[in-house]
């Protein structure tokens, strides 16, 4: 499918030897959930309308991303990208630039259901779908609102659209929903849909993050591995941050049949940062080279001054060429006890 994308000129290459070629695109701040590894449950102070990426903004932020840098996938996300109603427009735009790149959303499904089919029409390519439990208490403790049924009717929607595939992606929170790991993914087997567990990292609003709580990647392995026999996915991993796993009943022979495939990704325990080719630009247009950063540069008012295509790279080009080695620092690892908490929450900073 990459085939065919246009072929760049430059690259947003930064001094450890990573290009970055996997580009996401944050639309909105605001969210109509309230995850309590994300959000606070109230207090959040949110960027004023004018300091948001219009949809032009973001769609040539995107024609610069694949025209000039390679860039091979375009991400919108948020806070919650449904939230913006002008979403398909948006994707449209893109595509109508560059037809063969793929589009995806990260949301948390609520009202995927309604908009599913003018997504996909305007050229939505994929979709991941948040969800942390099946339980309908759980879910409302750990969102702070009562809307499970709402996000399984948008999970569905994406499922029935054709989309391929519909991936799910959890955060396990000790004492909450980490029990239920092996029951989030049978139901996601029975339903077809491709779960991905994301090792909690240190972006919450409430600065809660505490390495003895983590619920790490092999933790997640050893509960799933109580109800199901795991075994590596024998397609190589590349710079992918999922490692996935082959799903088979428990206690099969080697060669039953592969019930799905689940995938990990251990970020805090199983560090990915020397493979990393993301860049991230904020829902107020900044790029941010590394989710953990504390340092962001301002594409959006350079866009705004009426600088030209060359004029807007250089600037992302030089923000991405000093991306930190690992965890926003180069010094600094999340094991440090210097380590800083960056102010943004994931929230704000679009996961
Ligand atoms: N609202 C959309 C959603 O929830 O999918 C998109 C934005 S959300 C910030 C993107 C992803 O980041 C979600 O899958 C969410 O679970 C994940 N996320 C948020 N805070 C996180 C944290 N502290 N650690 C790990 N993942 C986190
Ligand atoms: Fe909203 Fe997504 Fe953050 Fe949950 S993870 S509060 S759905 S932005």
């Amino acid at each position: 499918m990459t085939a065919l994308l246009p072929t760049p000129t430059r690259t947003l290459a930064d001094r450890w030897g990573r290009v970055a070629d996997d580009l996401r695109i944050s639309l909105i701040d605001k969210c109509n959930l309230r995850c309590t590894y994300c959000m606070p449950a109230e207090g959040m102070v949110w960027l004023k309308k004018n300091e948001l990426l219009t949809a032009e903004e973001a769609v040539r932020i995107a024609d610069l991303g694949v025209r000039l840098f390679g860039v091979r996938d375009v991400r919108f996300t948020g806070g919650e990208p449904l939230v913006r109603q002008d979403l398909a427009d948006i994707i449209a735009g893109v595509r109508k630039l560059h037809p063969e790149v793929p589009i995806s959303i990260t949301t948390n499904g609520i009202n995927l259901d309604k908009r599913i089919d003018s997504l996909v029409e305007a050229g939505l390519t994929r979709v991941n779908v948040s969800l942390d439990t099946v339980d309908r208490e759980t879910f409302k403790k750990l969102t702070r609102r009562d809307r499970l049924p709402q996000v399984i009717r948008g999970l569905e929607a994406a499922k029935a659209s054709g989309l391929e595939p519909v991936k799910v992606n959890a955060v396990l929170m000790r004492g909450i929903n980490d029990t239920g790991a092996a029951d989030l993914l049978e139901w996601c087997i029975t339903r077809g849909y491709q779960l991905r567990f994301i090792e909690q990292m240190p972006l919450d609003a409430d600065h809660n993050w505490a390495r003895r709580n983590l619920v790490s990647g092999a933790e997640v392995r050893e509960r799933l591995s109580q109800r199901y026999d795991l075994s590596v996915d024998p397609v190589p991993r590349g710079s992918a941050p999922a490692q996935l796993w082959e799903v088979r009943a428990k206690d099969s022979a080697p060669d039953s049949p592969v019930l799905g495939k689940v995938g990990v990704i251990a970020s805090v325990t199983e560090s990915f940062c020397a493979a990393c080719s993301r860049t991230r630009i904020t829902a107020d247009g900044k790029v941010r080279s590394c989710l953990f950063s504390q340092e962001e540069t301002d594409l959006l008012s350079v866009l705004r001054s009426g600088a030209s295509d060359d004029e807007v790279a250089e600037v992302w080009a030089g923000a991405m060429w000093n991306k930190p080695r690992a965890y926003g620092s180069d010094e600094v690892t999340l094991n440090d006890p210097e380590y800083v908490q960056p102010d943004r929450t994931m929230s704000a900073i679009g996961g």
